[in-house]
């Protein structure tokens, strides 16, 4: 039976490429694989079997934590934002999940519990990003009563580079972390992708690189296989409707797209319903049987409109690669002002995934 040709593969042996590669980058630096966000849309049990020569994983949600568990019982699983509620750390302890602790309010969970696991805590650290984490001036503080508790056996401490992929760096919030820990020798947890690339492990014990696990780039300005990366997810789908049209007519709602010549627009399964943004403008890069050419038009619910003038093959049936293996999804992303790392994670549910190794 044949079905709507849209469908994402993983490719477990681009990641495989991409986590020796990650790994001879972190030298004797430890690596959290950032799974977060069922791995970044890939799916987590299905980039599972690629994780092999990580050592921890490190989650947001607690039932992939819960799920990662189930899968190994060894390696160290870091919860990002750490607990929200006593229940939660209990869950956490049962699990033998390790900690961020990034506010008072769970420094205040950790002294009240009951319980007999000691966590390995990373207290996370705010050197500058403003996001989440623990004031400079009272990090000292915190890591005292942390080490004082019988629910914390030990504590890395933990920051996140805001500005890692432009020109101002990490310096500046390194500068501020050593501030904070002082004279303390304690084992360091910092850098994301784009720190790991750009600058080596810093000084710490365990990296978070996530998406260049995944094969895409966390610069703007360089392209993921400058650093050396494969895609691991392939968006494709298929021509489903073919349209030759004049010189004035119009393409798709709203009439967005008018044509200058003679064309053959191509239809392809596959539009905002599936994950393919709707803010993708006119003119923005797909593959079509191998050759390259652009989106017309305004990209509905189910459909999107490719100009096949000059695909001689270009008809019904003809494959269309809209991110992945010859078209890097940094550059399509690009088009819709935004990253690779936003449209990985939001594919749609009813996009088909397959797994090829
Ligand atoms: C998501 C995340 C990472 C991974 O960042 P990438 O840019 O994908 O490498 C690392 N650390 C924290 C705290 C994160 O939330």
């Amino acid at each position: 039976m044949n079905s709507r040709p849209i469908q994402a593969i993983v490719n477990r042996d681009a990641m495989r490429h991409n986590i020796s590669l990650i790994k001879s980058l972190a030298g004797s630096a430890k690596v959290f694989a950032v799974v977060k966000a069922d791995g970044y849309g890939h799916g987590l049990s299905r980039i599972f079997p690629a994780l092999s020569q990580i050592d921890g994983f490190a989650v947001i949600e607690m039932d992939a934590a819960a799920f990662l568990r189930e899968q190994d019982a060894r390696r160290p699983i870091l919860l990002l934002e750490g607990v929200f509620s006593s229940e939660e750390l209990s869950l956490a302890a049962d699990l033998q999940l390790d900690l961020v602790v990034h506010n008072i309010e769970q420094i205040a969970l950790l002294e009240k519990c009951e319980l007999s696991y000691p966590f390995h805590v990373f207290l996370k650290i705010n050197t500058g990003m403003n996001r989440l984490g623990i004031k400079v001036d009272e990090v000292m503080q915190c890591y005292q009563v942390l080490c004082s508790l019988p629910a914390v056996e030990r504590v890395t401490a933990m920051t996140h580079y805001a500005e890692a992929d432009s020109p101002r760096g990490v310096d500046w919030q390194n500068a501020q972390f050593l501030e904070a820990i002082g004279s303390l020798v304690v084992p360091a947890c910092k850098s994301n992708s784009a720190a790991l690339f750009r600058f080596g492990p810093n000084e710490e014990s365990w990296v978070r690189p996530g998406i260049a696990l995944y094969g895409a780039s966390p610069m703007t300005d360089v392209s993921a296989s400058s650093l050396g990366l494969k895609p691991v997810m392939t968006l494709k789908s298929g021509i489903i409707g073919v349209q030759e049209i004049g010189i004035g007519e119009r393409v798709g709602y709203g009439g967005t797209f008018t044509a200058n010549q003679h064309m053959k627009i191509g239809i392809v399964a596959g539009g905002y319903g599936d994950g393919y943004p709707r803010s993708m403008p006119n003119g923005t890069p797909v593959i079509v049987d191998g050759i390259r050419t652009c989106t017309v038009g305004r990209v509905s619910m189910d459909t999107l409109a490719v100009d096949l003038t000059d695909v001689p093959t270009g008809n019904v049936g003809s494959t269309v690669v809209l991110w992945g293996e010859g078209l890097p999804v940094d550059e399509v992303a690009q088009n819709a002002g935004t990253i690779g790392y936003e449209l990985l994670t939001r594919l749609t549910a009813r996009v088909p995934v397959f797994c090829s190794d």
